[in-house]
């Protein structure tokens, strides 16, 4: 019989991303943390950011410029005080990062210059000055291998690693007075048992959920934990229709996740379709330097239209010194596949890539559920709106995570620590006996939900959608009813009730707008407004 193992902290912080971490280290000042991760502790999207953090550094540039590029790209649906509060508190939140030590790039001054180099920063798309800062084209490396080693090292930080959070354990699931977070399940991987940590304050910083769709820049980890927790404990969620896809990610059997950024479409690279013919200019005007959205939209329309698996990334009429210099990366990485990026057009499939909507909080990351706080790419804050502005999301991640850290700090001498939390019962369940009937289901959710309510929906399709999502919640839910938990079967059951809440949420609007396109619905409407769902 195994040891039942409580744990206990002031502080719970699931997710070990630029969120978590931010969170964390600001906590540890005058608390006691426990640092979940599912994974390894660099395991998230933050690893993978390659662009970097928008926020006003130059001269030139306001924070109203800031603020009016976000609302722009947030298509009629961000919440403009919060693009306020995020783009006033960038700076302070860059500068906090730079303390830690992450080193962004800087401008090359001369030579025994006394001057200090400024930040040399990159434009993106829908920004109209130059403010990202970056480190190369590996800026989140940079941030989560600062941060993580600091919070290894944090004497008041304890990192449980290969911890899966299971669900809140509440007030109201206990039957205790009120509506308060007491703390969580979650399974230790290695030991393969469900354990309790018992907390004050917890806070979901678990990434977002792309991973519900068959292609997916995001890393395994994105399957949506946070919000079907924070859903199943009682939370609103809002705005889950507007999933970001990025138009174009390596189509390999061999290489999941692969982005192939937009500095190639940038330098000149085409578009083709499996015959070799272009098919941008039929689309748009600005042809393969369309928006996003444009382009992952007509690679869909052309892909659905064919039949074909994927188009086709071009850049061979460029010199092959001149693709090598400037993408050592892809050309390495596509070589090891056996592509030849100068000889050869790249296989591209769109790929879901980040997701706007959330658990709702208010300015402080405070959720419905009282002490508990959602973080980053989890959250609804209100700051993306319809569509989400390159850069932002880091952004969001550290400013929301300074200013949950200052309200859970203001409160922490007048919340008790829960009283003893009952352990998990696990008398009910067996070994699994039929591990096919997983597999087979996150097979089948993910194609449908890629087909149905990916990058163009109909009524049509989102109501087969919610009907194949209904039957396999039904048989997820019995599934996990009599066996033990893995990670594959807590991950689908978070998974399928995300989808649905993308389903309903993609039902409910009945307009085009951003990233949420439906040819039955084709036209905006005059006052949009958030998609918000409650919980029964
Ligand atoms: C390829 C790529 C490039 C990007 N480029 C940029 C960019 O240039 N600029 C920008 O601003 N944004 C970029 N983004 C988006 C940005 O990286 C993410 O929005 C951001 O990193 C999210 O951070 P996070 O801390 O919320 O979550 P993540 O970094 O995803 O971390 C999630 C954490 O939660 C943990 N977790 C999840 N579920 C559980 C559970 N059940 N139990 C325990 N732990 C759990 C994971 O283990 C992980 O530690 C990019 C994203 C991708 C995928």
């Amino acid at each position: 019989m195994k040891q039942v193992v409580e744990h206990q902290s002031d502080v719970l912080v699931i997710g070990s991303g630029a969120a978590g971490l931010t969170l964390a280290l600001h906590l540890a000042e005058k608390s006691k943390v426990i640092l979940l991760s599912k994974g390894p502790l660099s395991e998230g999207s933050t690893y993978y950011a390659q662009g970097g953090i928008a926020s006003v550094f130059d001269e030139e540039d306001t924070i109203e410029s800031h603020v009016a590029d976000t609302l722009v790209a947030g298509a009629g649906l961000c919440d403009e005080p919060v693009v306020k509060f995020t783009a006033e508190n960038a700076k302070a939140a860059m500068q906090w990062l730079i303390n830690c030590g992450v080193a962004f790039d800087k401008e090359e001054v001369p030579a025994g210059s006394k001057k200090e180099a400024p930040y040399h920063l990159t434009r993106e798309g829908g920004h109209s000055h130059r403010r990202i800062l970056h480190a190369a084209d590996a800026t989140g490396k940079e941030v989560q291998v600062t941060l993580q080693d600091q919070a290894r090292n944090h004497p008041n930080i304890l990192v449980l690693e290969r911890y899966n959070a299971i669900d809140l354990i509440t007030t109201r699931k206990l039957s205790r007075p009120g509506n308060r977070v007491q703390g969580a399940y979650v399974w230790n991987r290695d030991e393969e048992q469900v354990e309790t940590v018992k907390a004050r304050f917890v806070a979901l910083a678990t990434g977002g959920s792309s991973k519900v769709y068959q292609y997916t820049s995001n890393p395994d980890i994105a399957s949506g934990d946070g919000i079907a927790m924070a859903w199943r404990s009682g939370c609103r969620v809002a705005n889950m229709e507007f999933n970001q896809f990025h138009p174009t990610c390596l189509y390999h059997v061999d290489a999941r996740n692969f982005l192939l950024t937009e500095a190639l479409r940038g330098e000149g690279a085409y578009l083709r379709r499996p015959d070799g013919s272009r098919f941008m200019p039929d689309f748009d005007e600005r042809a393969e330097l369309a928006p996003r959205d444009i382009v992952a939209r007509a690679i869909d329309y052309e892909m659905k239209r064919l039949g074909s698996d994927c188009v086709y990334l071009d850049i061979t009429h460029k010199p092959a010194d001149f693709i090598i210099k400037h993408f050592p990366t892809i050309y390495k990485r596509c070589l090891e596949l056996g592509i030849d990026i100068t000889k050869e057009p790249i296989p591209v499939v769109p790929a879901a890539h980040y997701t706007c909507g959330g658990v709702m909080t208010d300015l402080h990351g405070q959720t419905d559920l009282n002490g508990l706080y959602a973080i980053g790419e989890v959250a609804y804050t209100g700051l993306h709106g319809a569509n989400r502005l390159a850069s932002n999301s880091l952004l969001e991640c550290l400013v929301f995570a300074r200013a949950a850290a200052e309200d859970i700090e203001s409160q922490l001498g007048k919340i008790p620590m829960p009283s003893s939390l009952p352990a998990w019962d696990e008398s009910q369940v067996s070994n699994s006996d039929e591990e096919v009937v997983i597999a087979h289901n996150w097979h089948e959710l993910r194609l449908f939900m890629w087909d149905y309510v990916g990058i163009v929906r109909s009524d049509k399709r989102l109501e087969r959608a919610l009907r194949r999502c209904v039957m396999l919640q039904q048989e997820i839910q019995e599934y996990y009813s009599n066996f033990k938990v893995s990670n594959n079967l807590l991950e689908l059951r978070n998974l399928v009730q995300v989808a649905e809440l993308i389903i309903r949420c993609a039902m409910e609007r009945k307009e085009s707008r951003g990233l949420h396109y439906n040819i039955d619905h084709p036209n905006k409407d005059e006052s949009p407004k958030p998609t918000i769902l409650q919980p029964d």
